[in-house]
């Protein structure tokens, strides 16, 4: 566990229209442990001792030297700060916590639900599952806007074919002549009872804004899961 650890800004990458991937390192060059899945505190410092604190969820995998986050540039108070972020910055770290988490012993049998940024906590999931040599049968369901929202698509789709998983993204908003031919609304109980018909022998986890894990929760439990099994990450 880390408190307030300064943690230097790396690389900013701009890699949708509204996401922004910070990767940060520890400015004493050491690494951190977490599972699969947990967040960090980022805490920006303001000039005149000012500070702001949010919550992210960790992208990349652990053990790691780095800390990776795909943040929504919603230009609140915090991403306001990260919109004129510069490598170099200095935030405090403070991680890991949370209790949406994948077990060491994480199962065969996976669905995951992700809601916009939400995809975060999958990312380090399954770059987690890759390096284990481990082939669970894995189900993903993600939820974008639009079809430009998709976060890191080339890298996801090459994850899931490497662990021969199934990845379905849903358009929420889709448009004439946007060219989406994929599944299209929110995703719903229809939508997990067609690629994951199974849904109730899964361990579930469902990561995004809270109308959508309140949602996904009470579409799981129709088709059969026990609530209290469901693990969920909500924000906001
Ligand atoms: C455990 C946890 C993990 C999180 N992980 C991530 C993550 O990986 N990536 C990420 O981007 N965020 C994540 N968040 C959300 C993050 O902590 C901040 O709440 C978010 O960045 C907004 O902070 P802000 O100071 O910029 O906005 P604030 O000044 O706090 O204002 C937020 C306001 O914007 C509204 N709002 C919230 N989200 C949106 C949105 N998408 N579009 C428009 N309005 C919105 C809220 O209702 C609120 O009124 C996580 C939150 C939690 C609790």
């Amino acid at each position: 566990m880390i408190l307030n650890k300064p943690y230097v800004l790396t690389d900013i990458k701009k890699t949708t229209k509204d996401v922004t991937t910070f990767t940060f390192k520890a400015q004493d060059g050491t690494s951190i442990d977490f599972s699969p899945g947990m967040f960090a505190m980022l805490t920006w410092m303001g000039p005149d001792g000012q500070k702001i604190s949010r919550a992210f969820s960790i992208a990349n995998c652990p053990p790691s030297g780095e800390l990776q986050f795909f943040i929504s540039m919603i230009k609140g108070q915090f991403t306001s700060k990260l919109e004129n972020a510069k490598v170099g910055d200095v935030y405090q770290v403070s991680a890991p916590y949370g209790q949406f988490k994948l077990e060491s012993n994480f199962g065969n049998k996976l669905l995951f639900l992700a809601g916009g940024t939400g995809l975060a906590p999958f990312f380090s999931m399954l770059k987690y599952i890759i390096g284990k040599n481990s082939k669970p049968d894995i189900v993903l369901i993600y939820s974008v806007k639009y079809p430009y929202d998709i976060i890191e698509k080339e890298e996801l789709e090459k994850m899931i074919a490497a662990l021969g998983g199934k990845l379905t993204v849903t358009v929420t908003r889709p448009a004439d002549g946007d060219g989406w031919t994929g599944e299209r609304g929110h995703a719903n109980a229809d939508m997990i009872k067609k690629y994951a018909p199974d849904s109730k022998d899964r361990v579930s986890y469902i990561c995004g804004p809270p109308e959508f894990v309140k949602a996904l929760k009470a579409a799981l439990v129709s088709l059969g899961t026990n609530e209290k099994e469901i693990k969920a990450e909500m924000w906001g």
